[in-house]
């Protein structure tokens, strides 16, 4: 037990070790405890002989994650761009094209106008949620009372497009779109930059990798905050009175302090006892914040001879077990290889199978989706489920269901006596994203910073100055984007049209025969 410790910071993922790390820049002793035996909580990067280093849980990194950047330049740590030179295989309700970008060009002229018109509408309608309070946005209540999935079917004419924004919605969150709360989903596309930002690979999320995998940010910053990180100590209790705090882990060990920082998933709260006892709002809160269903893999080949069919390695598809694939060979060449994410339903349906038959679904999967047969002959398969993780208990975030937003959101970052809330789940921008748990460690160490006299009250959410490094481009909608009609709108035009046209013609029939033409 150390008297001079003011902040223990449970959990030593990206967010915890972000706020740890300023707390102890700022003079405080600080101590973390970790559950797990290593740090990075859900950024792991397997170390193989055989594959170099893979990162198996969050990996991509693109502009305005400027957090991201500011922290790898201080560590040394740098980036390569993720291979998109070459064509993107869409793979949907029997469409199968190929086309360079991110959003694919339809021949059908419905499609295309709906797709168009969903984006818009759901980009428009993310910008009025406000990032930092989504319950108040004007029409929180109407938009938290519906799922996604009933907010689609109610303004897409076409299957092609529910499909596809059925997989945008499990690509982000790793959930079914009836599983989610529309206003959660748009607050979460807000806090991302929007749906072409989110689904992006060139000037998007998925833009970068880190050389040598993501995890080195946390050990990096593990590495500086020194001894004060302790590994293998899952806290199960956390004790409070007026001025002291007792953090208790699985061994009994007690670990004093004045403030607490839990950085641990907020859905896993309930696998610790406090007392006094969390509010009942929070209570409450935790019960309604599942985590997402993933299964993360990574096939590796002899050669990236997809290349040479001219197709970059990314599939986007409503069939077979991955519903979105990227190359993931690494930037000297060397070990080439497919990151596919089974998300969602697909997830919990493959858990029962073997590593080795998931690995065989996966490789008939490309095989079908790229219209090869050599994706059938791999020589490697690494995998991760994240179902089965028990200090993250899904990935990559939670998600609300209807009514959760707004009857308990503004309890994820609510402190309760001495503790304080991080992880990126509390996150007011990137939330679900290594930006989001950076933004939310930093926060939550400028709010004990705050409490004791160190900064001011302005001060403990601070805007992030852009990366000159990677600056963004903008994304703003182009004129004709904006001029297109949606599928209604044009059948509407056509109907008026159609019935100007006709009420013409009775018009002119009927004073024909009134001025007594038949
Ligand atoms: P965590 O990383 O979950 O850290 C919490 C820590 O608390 C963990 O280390 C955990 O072991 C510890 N802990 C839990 N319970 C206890 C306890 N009782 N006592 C002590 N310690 C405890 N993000 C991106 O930006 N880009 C991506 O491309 C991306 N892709 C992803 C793909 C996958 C497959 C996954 C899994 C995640 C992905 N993410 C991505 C999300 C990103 O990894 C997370 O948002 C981020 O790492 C969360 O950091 P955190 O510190 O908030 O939480």
């Amino acid at each position: 037990v150390d008297d001079q410790v003011v902040v223990i910071v449970v959990g030593a993922g990206i967010s915890g070790l972000s706020a740890a790390k300023l707390l102890k820049e700022s003079g405080l002793k600080v101590l973390v405890l970790e559950a797990r035996d290593r740090v990075g909580g859900r950024t792991y990067t397997v170390k193989d002989n055989n594959h170099g280093p893979v990162d198996v849980g969050g990996a991509y990194v693109g502009p305005t994650q400027n957090r991201v950047f500011r922290l790898a330049k201080e560590f040394g740590l740098q980036f390569y761009d993720v291979s998109e030179k070459e064509k993107t295989v869409l793979n949907v309700q029997g469409t199968w094209a190929k086309y360079i970008g991110t959003i694919p060009p339809f021949w059908n002229p419905i499609k295309l106008l709906d797709l168009n018109h969903v984006i818009r509408t759901i980009d428009r309608m993310a910008k009025e949620v406000p990032c930092d309070a989504p319950w108040k946005a004007k029409k929180a209540d109407e938009w938290d009372s519906m799922t996604v999935k009933q907010f689609i079917d109610s303004i897409v004419w076409t299957r092609t497009v529910k499909e596809l924004m059925r997989i945008f919605i499990a690509s982000v969150m790793c959930v079914e779109i009836h599983e989610v709360s529309l206003l959660f989903a748009l607050w979460y596309i807000n806090s991302g930059g929007g749906i072409t930002r989110l689904s992006s690979i060139t000037n998007g999320t998925q833009e970068k990798k880190f050389y040598g995998g993501s995890q080195q940010l946390s050990e990096k910053m593990a590495a500086k905050l020194g001894p004060i990180v302790l590994l293998s100590k899952p806290v199960i209790r956390i004790e409070q009175d007026e001025d002291t705090v007792r953090v208790i882990d699985n061994q009994g060990s007690v670990y004093k302090c004045r403030y607490v920082i839990s950085a641990v998933p907020q859905a896993l709260l309930n696998k610790i006892q406090f007392e006094p006892p969390l509010p009942c709002q929070k209570l409450q809160l935790i019960q309604r914040i599942p985590m997402g269903s993933i299964i993360k893999t990574i096939m590796f080949y002899r050669e990236p001879f997809w290349k040479k069919l001219d197709l970059c390695g990314s599939a986007v598809s409503d069939t077979g077990i991955v519903s979105y694939c990227i190359d993931d060979t690494k930037p000297d060449g060397s070990h080439p290889a497919i990151m596919g994410f089974i998300l969602a339903d697909k997830a919990r349906e493959v858990i029962h199978m073997t590593k080795e038959e998931r690995r065989q679904a996966v490789c008939e999967h490309y095989r079908n989706v790229f219209k090869s047969t050599k994706f059938l002959q791999p020589v490697g398969y690494v995998e991760h489920n994240w179902m089965s993780e028990e200090y993250s208990g899904g990935c990559y975030v939670s998600t609300m269901p209807p009514g959760a937003m707004t009857r308990y959101g503004r309890y994820l970052r609510d402190p309760f006596g001495m503790i304080r809330f991080a992880g990126t789940e509390s996150a007011t921008y990137r939330a679900g994203y290594m930006e989001g748990a950076i933004e939310s460690g930093e926060r939550a160490a400028r709010e004990i910073l705050f409490e004791i006299g160190k900064v001011s009250k302005h001060q403990i959410y601070q805007d992030e100055p852009e990366s000159p490094d990677y600056p963004a481009s903008s994304l703003e909608t182009s004129m004709i984007e904006w001029l297109l009609p949606s599928v209604t709108r044009l059948i509407q035009f056509t109907m008026g049209v159609v019935l100007g046209l006709l009420g013409n013609e009775i018009l002119g029939w009927l004073t024909g025969w009134r001025r007594g033409r038949f």
